[in-house]
């Protein structure tokens, strides 16, 4: 199976680069793709291009992963030094309460914080069964006046990102062979803050990497993209789709695993650890059907571990690039990731392993007239 660079994914994963402030991030991806890709591009919103090119220019394959994570930019900062806070990208206001997070300096100084509100003691009773609003609430830096918070360089407008540290988990999982045995496995999860979608620019570089060192011949040209301010309104994937004009489209996104408790599977259907999910429906996007059977055939063939999913609530970077120019077929692939839009999430490294198997496939398939018959009347 396809082995991806899980220190990369570390690294990434522990990054600062809320929406709109992606550059640190941006430029650990680009040390590592510039060691293999065979053209590097940028468009000027700040997304990152790297290219591999095969047989032929055409068609253009664009596959993207967004790179920047959910945060917070400074709204105001208090007479008492508290910090006032609006949010980039979906945050829901439940896994705020007590949290660590670190706000960004111009000087590049990032200064911790927990995000507080009344504590219970002085919360009348009808109050304390309330959801508390980020409108109430506020970033503690540990000072007492203005002037204290600005002399730790905060100013209004500074990002602010959450802060959880990247870890591995080993899992055992136990499941029934078919002779009604007994199978006993170990996974390996991995956990952390901004899977969503770093995660989708990591695949990306893997799967152009691995065509470079394994020396796959591919009848395209495929445009990788880390693209960025996915979480405000697939912005990054806009600019960069309208310079690459790609023929096709593949875009890698965490999928809401919907194996929590309380989640009805007719609104997130797939589950951590069953293979990458193939996405049916989005909130920006009906897939290319013909594409999507595609994926799902070439899947079946090669035995890749998949399922299907569908994610009614949410868009994805491919809801603005199917709509580049004259159309571009596009479809979308998931990791299921439990606790998305929070400070930690959790994936299965298999399903990562098995999205770059599944995506390297794909691409070894797409020719031109293989490309034109998804669009054929
Ligand atoms: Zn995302």
């Amino acid at each position: 199976m396809s082995d991806f660079n899980i220190k990369l994914l570390e690294e990434l994963s522990n990054e600062f680069g809320p929406s709109g402030f992606e550059w640190e991030a941006q430029k650990i991806l680009k040390r590592y793709v510039e060691t293999f890709s065979d053209e590097i591009l940028k468009d000027r919103t700040g997304t990152l291009i790297f290219t591999s090119k095969g047989t032929s220019d055409s068609p253009k394959i664009m596959i993207a992963g967004h790179m920047d994570e959910i945060g917070f930019q400074v709204a105001a900062i208090t007479k008492d030094g508290f910090v006032k806070f609006h949010q980039l990208g979906g945050w829901w206001d439940q896994t705020l309460l007590s949290q660590r997070v670190k706000i960004r300096t111009v000087e590049g100084d990032l200064i911790p914080g927990i995000i507080g509100a009344k504590p219970p003691h002085v919360i009348e009773p009808e109050e304390r069964s309330k959801v508390v609003t980020k409108a109430k609430m506020f970033i503690d830096v540990g000072c007492t006046s203005k002037d204290e918070a600005k002399a730790l360089g905060i100013r209004i407008g500074d990002p602010i990102m959450p802060d959880a540290t990247f870890e591995i988990w080993e899992r055992p999982r136990i499941s029934k062979d078919d002779n009604d045995e007994e199978k006993r496995e170990s996974v390996t999860l991995a956990v952390g803050k901004a899977f969503d979608d770093r995660i989708g620019a990591l695949i990306t570089a893997e799967v152009i990497k691995q065509l470079k060192a394994e020396d796959i011949p591919h009848p395209n040209t495929i445009y990788g993209s880390s693209t960025v301010q996915e979480e405000v309104g697939l912005r990054g994937a806009r600019t960069a789709a309208q310079m690459i004009k790609p023929d096709i489209g593949i875009a890698l996104e965490v999928d809401i695993a919907g194996d929590v408790p309380g989640i009805d599977e007719t609104k997130a259907p797939a589950h951590m650890g069953k293979g990458p999910s193939i996405l049916t429906y989005d909130g920006s996007m009906i897939p290319n059907p013909r594409f999507r059977d595609f994926v799902i055939k070439t899947a079946e063939e090669l035995d890749i571990p998949h399922q299907l999913s569908l994610v009614p609530g949410g868009g994805t970077d491919a809801g603005v690039i199917h709509l580049t120019e004259m159309g571009c077929p596009s479809i979308v692939i998931g990791i299921p990731t439990r606790h998305i839009h929070a400070h930690n999430g959790i994936l299965d490294l298999n399903d990562v392993k098995n999205a770059i198997k599944l995506i390297i496939e794909l691409v070894k398939r797409l020719d031109k007239e293989k490309v034109e018959s998804f669009t054929a009347i």
